[in-house]
């Protein structure tokens, strides 16, 4: 199509999107599907956006193969308001949760429950004292095979660790943030009552959420609170009790389709997994110069790759010049500092390419 300069992009969230997605809102936002509008100016009880709103809803059932006995939600407000919805929507009649906190934004997690339901949010686990390096261990969870769920994130965007295993909970039931490596990978949506995803990582725009609910955990769900925090309202409205944010879901559909076109999750997952194939080879090939902060090897993540060089003059001389060769957001988290590689859906493996060569001639030039 057309010769648009276009960055190598490793923000990590927002993030890069998928150019076919893109070139599609492009051609679609003067005039959608013959209204002579763009699907932002037409009214959410209309056909032509209810069209767009159920796609994005049965692209999403089909990527995730979902069983019948789950719904699919579209809310807004990001993953940190769903810190406090799942809460307070599960957490009443003396119901309690465990929370396993592996980074920043698990800890948030259990902090918002505990604002919300005090005591009844427990702490599973912490790796905080080893800085978040690892995640915790199977063995160090202290679960209760009372509780109505298990929350944990799946991957920690900030620390650069990926469940590959999910946490073994016995008949209780997983909650998770998956705001970081939703649909990364295929997996089985079975043990888990509610999944979560704030959009713009890996699905999307800002401002919408991604949310899958078994029907039982639904069941659990209070009546009496505002009505825009229950998730009962959202199931029974099909996530349009108000107006939706239309486009984000627009742009939801278009990921999801192109995701979709490639051959599913299952193509997403073998590029991600050659990406992380090349990246963490060339950072065990040079790991006395790419220092990885990780500590277990097996808890690496695919989606946020994180190291530091010798120096912190080094870290950001290899921002600076990766840069100047058009690769854009490497810059550490601002609290960890070193090097925060994103290698969402929507990165390459061309764009993966790219950057391991610039790291063999920046170690060559600066080792
Ligand atoms: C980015 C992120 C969030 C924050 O989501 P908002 O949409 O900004 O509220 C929550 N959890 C994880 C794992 C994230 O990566």
């Amino acid at each position: 199509m057309s010769q648009t300069h276009r960055v190598i992009n490793f923000y990590a969230g927002p993030a890069g999107l998928p150019r076919p997605a893109l070139e599609r809102a492009q051609k679609e936002l003067l005039d959608f599907e013959n209204t002579g509008m763009s699907v932002m100016e037409i009214s959410h009880r209309a056909k032509e956006y209810d069209a767009v709103h159920e796609e994005a809803i049965s692209l999403t059932k089909e990527l995730l193969n979902l069983p019948s006995n789950y719904k699919v939600l579209l809310l807004q407000g990001g993953g940190n308001l769903q810190f406090a919805m799942l809460p307070l929507n599960i957490l009443h009649g003396g119901r309690t949760a465990d929370y396993i906190v592996s980074g920043t934004w698990a800890k948030k997690a259990y902090k918002e429950a505990k604002i919300v339901c005090g005591d009844a949010a427990k702490l599973a686990a912490s790796t905080e004292e080893e800085n978040f390096s690892r995640l915790p261990y199977q063995r160090e969870l202290k679960l209760n095979p009372n509780a109505a769920y298990v929350h944990f994130t799946s991957n920690n965007t900030i620390y650069g660790t990926q469940y590959n295993d999910f946490p073994e909970t016995g008949s209780v039931p997983l909650a998770c943030d998956m705001s970081s490596d939703m649909m990364w990978r295929p997996f089985d949506v079975k043990r888990f009552g509610f999944i979560y995803a704030g959009a713009q990582k890996n699905l999307g725009p800002s401002g919408l959420v991604l949310a899958i609910i078994r029907d039982d955990f639904l069941a659990q769900c209070r009546d009496d609170i505002a009505t825009m925090l229950r998730y009962k309202i959202h199931a029974e409205k099909n996530s349009l009790y108000n107006t939706p944010p239309c486009f984000s879901i627009y742009i939801l559909r278009n990921v999801l389709a192109y995701n979709k076109s490639i051959g599913g999750l299952a193509a997403v997952e073998k590029n991600n997994q050659e990406k992380g194939r090349l990246l963490y080879g060339c950072i065990d090939r040079n790991k006395d110069f790419y220092r990885p902060i990780v500590k277990e090897p097996a808890h690496r993540s695919l989606m946020n790759i994180v190291f530091r060089l010798p120096t912190e003059d080094l870290d950001a001389k290899f921002v600076s010049e990766a840069k100047k060769q058009g690769m854009i957001g490497l810059k550490g988290y601002r609290d960890l500092g070193g090097v925060r590689v994103s290698t969402y859906n929507a990165v390459t493996v061309d764009n993966v390419k790219t950057l391991v060569a610039f790291m063999e001639e920046f170690v060559k030039n600066n080792g």
